[in-house]
Parts: structure tokens; sequence; C-alpha cells
């Protein structure tokens, strides 16, 4: 007895994808081949560990685990298939139907606005779909290991698949595992060509640890196509670039040149092996608010897990695997949480990336700066949450400054080593944009003075300044909070006075906190300022005015009243002492532009656009 096929709808990112593929103007569609056998590699991965503590899951089944490839010239098709775990008719459903990855809706956001998708799809690899490159009709036969069952998924793109399960007599024949078999469209025909196939297994899926075996057309026996031996076990010496390049695309799944190649053989107490890839390019993922890892955790050559946290979050963009000799082989993966040999790794790994990024940057600057650029947002938030590292980390940051140029970064020590005399601390400024906080007012009485300013535009720069016990002795200050304290180091020769200097009258300053009320928790005289009339700055205790800024954003905090600073030295301030004894109206709009100035060039608003608008005006009417 057979049922009706069952109808099922593709879930809409899905179907956008499928669009994708089914109009792609891609070149290499080969990509696909590499896809299904990474599924099937995992399929297969999977098995192997789940029977470790599972055996019944291959009782009775004594057939090597692999994948095979067959072309059917008669039917222009391609079948690939292994004798994984396999899929039951919900998981059928779940994983040919919906997609699950994060980083999905970033890819078909980019992919909307790059039209083809052309580079994506080969940047980011779009798994079991990309199948409908080059096929216009799939079926997937799977039965899942440990059950009877077996499920036909079939799909011609468009908005949906059917599911049907086979009768009892068909799945009693079934093996275990899936198979996919393509329906190759017209200009894909070539994929049923041996060479063809060979060549690409070659070129994309020579490490994988599986044998892929490819039918002969003419009734001689299977051949195995790939070496399936695992690269990091070699030595050093026998491995070409494009071998490591060919792995780091393959277990990786980024197609760029790896930045960093990191390939060793720990020995002592702990043997295991590590070749791991820091990545030319920011993986699609590396935002993602779950901050995983992706090394790849083998005993002895068998996968076990890509989730045992091998190194910490903040290096989640280095990509490979860590081949442990000692551990046990069915050690699950909750054991894996709190084994101390994983700790133990875990650490030497970790110090082994950090240096080997640090030796980057000594020897190869300008290769070092391509990483930073890349990941330095990440690796900074390991300065608030690894203590223990925070030195080490602190030698790889690099920062815009007023004294960097345009690309080049300064690191800490160049910093270091450019204080001026008397200078007490570590300046820098936090905001969203260089050049918005190159415009800061408060970085004028600095610059009088030569006095570097870190410029720091990530938003984790707002959290580990917080963090940060200072470098060489000296601690880190915002010089939008509390005291500049600077009076003490020289002017540069030539450069403007700073307000301070000018001096003040103490009727303005009561003035000025009579009129702006609780809308200031101070009013002071500045010794940042030099060309602008006024600034905001925090109280000297809590969060800077950056940190500020982003707190109150999130939810309902309200935000501490900022100090304005005022230059006495400057004509508006001038203006505003004369005005003082006059007419209060007008004194008054002056104070409120002077405070709401000093807001918009913080890249804030105005409390009240209508009433800023309205001073505005009779200030422009009066003096025509
Ligand atoms: P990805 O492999 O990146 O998760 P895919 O679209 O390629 O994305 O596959 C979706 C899911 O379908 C896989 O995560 C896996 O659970 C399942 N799957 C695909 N191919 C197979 C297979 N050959 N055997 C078992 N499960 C598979």
């Amino acid at each position: 007895m057979t049922e009706t096929p069952k109808q099922h709808v593709f879930q809409a990112e899905v179907a956008r994808i499928l669009d994708l593929m089914v109009h792609s103007v891609y070149t290499d569609k080969e990509i696909f081949l590499r896809e299904l056998i990474s599924n099937a590699s995992d399929a297969l991965d999977k098995l192997r560990y789940l029977a470790l503590t599972e055996p019944a899951l291959t009782a009775g089944d004594t057939a090597e685990l692999a994948i095979h490839i067959e072309p059917r010239v008669t039917e222009r098709a391609l079948l690939v298939r292994d004798n994984g775990i396999g899929m039951n008719a919900e998981e059928l459903v779940d994983n040919l139907g919906t997609i699950a990855r994060s980083g999905t809706k970033k890819f078909l956001e980019q992919a909307a606005a790059d039209k083809t998708g052309t580079n994506l799809i080969g940047q980011f690899g779009v798994g079991f779909y990309s199948a409908f490159m080059v096929a216009d009709r799939i079926e997937v036969v799977s039965r899942k290991a440990g059950t009877a069952e077996a499920n036909r998924w079939v799909s011609e793109g468009g908005g949906g698949f059917t599911i049907e399960p086979l009768s009892s007599e068909d799945a009693a024949t079934t093996p275990r595992g899936t198979s996919v078999l393509l329906h190759l469209k017209d200009d894909a025909l070539e994929f049923m060509e041996d060479e063809r196939i060979e060549g690409l297994v070659r070129s994309y899926s020579d490490h994988i640890l599986f044998p892929i075996r490819i039918a002969a057309a003419n009734g001689e026996p299977e051949r195995q196509i790939n070496s399936a031996s695992a690269l990091w076990t070699k030595p050093k010496a026998d491995i070409t670039p494009e071998q490591y390049k060919e792995f780091y695309h393959g277990t990786a799944m980024m197609f760029d040149d790896p930045a960093v190649t990191i390939h060793y053989r720990a020995e002592g107490r702990h043997e295991y092996t590590v070749l791991l890839f820091v990545p030319g390019s920011r993986p699609f993922d590396l935002y993602d608010t779950n901050r995983k890892g992706r090394i790849r955790l083998y005993v002895r050559r068998v996968f076990i897990t890509d989730d045992a946290n091998l190194l910490p979050a903040y290096l989640r963009f280095v990509r490979g695997v860590v081949d442990s000799q000692d551990m046990p082989l069915n050690i699950s993966r909750e054991m894996l949480q709190n084994n101390p040999m994983v700790t133990a790794i875990r650490k030497a790994v970790t110090n082994r990336v950090l240096s080997e990024l640090k030796t980057l940057a000594e020897k190869d600057a300008d290769a070092y700066a391509k990483v930073w650029e890349a990941f330095g947002a990440v690796l900074k938030e390991g300065l608030y949450e690894d203590h223990e590292r925070r030195d080490a980390l602190y030698e790889l940051t690099r920062f815009h400054s007023t004294a960097s140029g345009e690309k080049q970064q300064r690191s800490l020590k160049e910093y270091a080593g450019a204080l001026k005399d008397n200078q007490t601390a570590i300046y820098y400024l936090t905001g969203e944009s260089l050049d918005k906080l190159k415009s800061s007012p408060q970085l004028e009485g600095f610059r009088a003075r030569g006095v570097e300013v870190l410029l720091l535009t990530d938003p984790v720069d707002n959290f580990w300044v917080t963090a940060a016990l200072g470098f060489e002795g000296k601690p880190f200050k915002s010089i939008t909070q509390g005291d500049a304290n600077i009076d003490a180091i020289a002017l540069t020769e030539g450069a403007a006075t700073p307000a301070a200097a000018t001096g003040t009258t103490p009727e303005l300053i009561e003035a000025l906190k009579r009129t702006l009320g609780a809308a200031v928790s101070d009013v002071k005289t500045s010794n940042r300022l030099v060309d602008s009339p006024a600034c905001l700055v925090a109280p000297n205790f809590g969060p800077d005015r950056g940190l500020e800024k982003i707190m109150a954003r999130q939810a309902d905090r309200s935000v501490t009243s900022p100090i304005l600073e005022i230059n006495p030295g400057h004509k508006l301030v001038q203006r505003l002492e004369a005005s003082r004894s006059g007419d209060k109206a007008a004194f008054d709009d002056l104070a409120w532009l002077l405070l709401d100035q000093a807001r918009i060039l913080e890249g804030g608003t105005p409390d009240n656009p209508g009433k800023f608008a309205e001073r505005m005006n009779r200030l422009l009417l009066a003096g025509a």
C-alpha cells in the first residue's frame, strides 16, 4: 500500500535561496558537489560518534562507512549516497525545508544587494540547496540509523517539496543513510563524467576522512578518488601551501586565503595535534549573538564535536582542528564541559594563537594590520573577558588616534613611547565614526599640547576601557569624563591658548546654572577647549559620555546630566557674560543654544528641537 506524497512548502528563506540558485549566473556551479559530500561526511561523523555509545545503531551492518558517487548516464542523473546517520520524515521536512543555520538572513540580505548572489555562494556555501544550480529535480531517499522506515523527499525547486514513506518492502532493502539523486539540467551534464567528478573531489574534498568512491560506468569495481588522509597528521614539511588552503576551504567552509596557518604537535602531559587558521576575511556569522567557535575536536582522527569551546569566544573567528591522542573516544559532549584535559588544551592553544598573532605583528606589520582590521573588534572583547591574558592582548591591539595616519593604526607601545612630560594617562575618546570624533571640541586642549588621544569607534570599546587597568603604569582615561588634568603639560609652540588660561567670572557660571537647571549637573571653565565655545563631559565617577549614551539607548535608563564646560576666551561666551545683566530672555536663549550646540557636536540632538529652532530664529532675526 502506498500513501499519496505529502505536499510541503519551503520556508520563505529557503524559497529565496532556491530562487537565487535556479537563476544563478554563478559560474562555479560545481561547488554543489563539495556541499553534498560535506553533508554526507557530517552524517557519517554523526553516526560513528553515536555508535560509540549506542552500538545497536550499526549492529549487523559491516559495510564500510563511505560516500558513493554514481553517474547514471541513461537517466541523465548523478547519485551521491552515504551510509551515515540518515533522516526520518520529520527531519527531512526540517532539514531540507527550512534553514536553521544562523547567518542565513545576513547572507540573503547581502545576496539581495548583490542581485545574483554571485560572490556569496562561493564565499558562504549554501549547503544542500546549491544542488539546484545543476539539477531541476532532486530526489532524496533516507533511512535513519536504528529505524526501519525510509522516506522519499522530492522537489523541483519552486515553492515546495513532497515527502512519502517507502513501502515496507522497499524500506527493507533501502540501506541506512541518505542518497541524493540529481536529475541534471541540460547545461550540467558534464557532472556525469568520471573525470570531471574526480577532478572536483581532488580539489574540493580530498581532505574528507571517509573514502569517496565512484562507480565505474562499465561494471568495473568502484574506485576511491580521495586520499582520505588527515592532513594534520602529516609532517609540516610534506604539506604544500595549496594543500593547507584546500583543507582550510573544506573544513572551515571559508573560501578566502587564510591569513595565518598554525600547525603543530603538542607533546608532554597531553598529546594532541593542532591545525588552525586565522581567516583572511570575516566569517559571516562573526557577530552572531551565540559567539560560538568552530574548532573541530577529533580524538585519534574520529570527529567528536565542533562545540567544545576549544578557544575563548573572542577567538571565535579561528578555524581548524584539534586532534587529541589521549582522550577517551567515547567521551560525551556533556563530559567535555568540565574535562581537565579540554581545559588544559584550551589554555595552551589560546596562548599559542595569541603568540602566533604577536609574531605576525612583529614580522609583517601590514599582514597583521589586515588581521586586526577584520578581527580587532572581536579580539577586544578579550580585554574585559580574559584578565589573565589582558597584557598579551594589549600588545595585539591597534588604534586610530590623533597621531595615526588614515591607514596605519598605533600600538599602545607606540602611544606609550610618545607620552608628553607630566602626562599621567592614556587618553581616549569613543564614538561612532572617526570623522565625528575628530571634530570633537573636547580634543582641542589635547591638540594644543600635542597629547595623543586614541579614537575608538567600535561599540565594544566603551566596555573594555572601563575594565582596563592601564598599560605600562598609565591608566586609560576618557577625555569626556571628569577633570582633564592636563594643565601641567606644556603647550606646544605656537598653539592657541586653551580656555582655562583666560579665566571666567563665577557670576556667569552661577547664571548659567540657574538658567539650565537640571539639564546640567554643573557648569565649569574648561581646560580642554581652544576654539569651541562649550562641550559636555561626564562627572568624575561613573560612565563617560560614550558609554552613558549607549546605556541610555538600552531601555529605561535615565542619563546623568552632563557637566557643561565653557570657554571664556570664546566670543560667544563673552557675549553671554556681557548680556548677563541685560535682557534675561536674550541671555537664556544664548545659554540654551550653547548647551544644544554642545549636544549636537556630540552626535546628539537638542532635547527640544522646537524650542531650539525658535531660539535660533529669534537670534538670527535680532542680528538681521
Ligand atoms: P548545513 O549542512 O550547512 O547544515 P545543508 O542545507 O547542507 O546545511 O543541510 C541541512 C541539514 O540537512 C544538515 O544540517 C543535516 O542535518 C541535513 N542533511 C543534509 N544532508 C544530509 C545527509 N546526507 N545525511 C544526513 N543529514 C543530512
